[in-house]
């Protein structure tokens, strides 16, 4: 339902959720995060409101600063409990992954994955994608996230917005999409991406809308849109004039 993502020097995971509260109004049932701090990857979601997160983080404070990724679920497969919320993680923990839509094609990408030992722990479609990123990368071997996402984006069918972080590089989020909206804010030293410009509009008002079928890769200083196949994209930049 909702995505927001943040790379740069404040504090992610107070933007992140700063940032999934602006995009309440949308409606959801559940809600989550992950940030990168000290070479970790920590996750921590909740059913229920937003409310129900932040309790959570409070009771285990977090470092994070540089790095994050959240997410508010509107459940299409699977109740809406806590271990079915975003983000969803590979069996190493070293990938996180959220998502907006659907994966049609999950079940035999699933069964697959099971075949071939991986560990499922919730009932979402999006899980599959998290054990895909994290056995891609194990083959690859270079820790190229984006590369991954664009191997693993090319096996599914549906409708997704899909945003990824990974332990192995700490200044990185990635995100795909298709047939789902995601929007770019760039910021001076910093850059975010949301499913709706309401969720950085505070911060920045220099959108970049994604095309259909295409990557983007955010870095505090950089951010560089691919197709599925690696080729660089047209950047589309305009200003957002109205009041969130
Ligand atoms: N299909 C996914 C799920 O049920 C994502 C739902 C959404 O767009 O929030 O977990």
């Amino acid at each position: 339902c909702g995505i927001v993502g943040y790379v740069g020097p404040k504090p992610a995971l107070e933007v992140v959720v700063d940032g999934l509260a602006r995009l309440e109004y949308r409606g959801y049932d559940s809600a989550g995060v992950a940030v990168l701090s000290d070479g970790r990857l920590e996750t921590e979601k909740r059913a229920g409101k937003l409310a129900n997160l932040r309790a959570a983080l409070e009771q285990t404070p977090r470092s994070a600063d540089g790095i994050g990724i959240g997410h508010t679920r509107w459940a299409t497969h699977g109740a809406p409990t806590d271990i079915n919320a975003h983000p969803h993680v590979d069996n190493d923990n070293r990938v996180a992954v959220i998502h907006n839509g659907i994966i049609e094609n999950f079940a035999p990408l699933r069964l697959a994955l099971e075949e071939r030992g991986c560990k499922f722990t919730s009932e979402t479609d999006t899980e599959v994608v998290a054990h895909m990123l994290g056995e891609e990368l194990k083959e690859r071997g270079d820790g190229d996230l984006a590369a991954a996402l664009r191997s693993v984006c090319k096996r599914l069918e549906g409708a997704f917005t899909l945003v990824a972080v990974c332990v192995d590089d700490p200044d990185l989020v990635v995100a795909a999409r298709r047939n789902s909206p995601l929007v770019v804010g760039r910021g001076d030293g910093e850059n975010f991406l949301a499913s709706d410009v309401a969720a950085f509009i505070a911060h920045t008002r220099n959108a970049i809308e994604l095309g259909q079928d295409q990557i983007v890769e955010l870095r505090r200083d950089s951010i560089t849109v691919t197709d599925y196949d690696g080729a660089p994209a047209p950047i589309r930049e305009y200003h957002v004039d109205w009041d969130a």
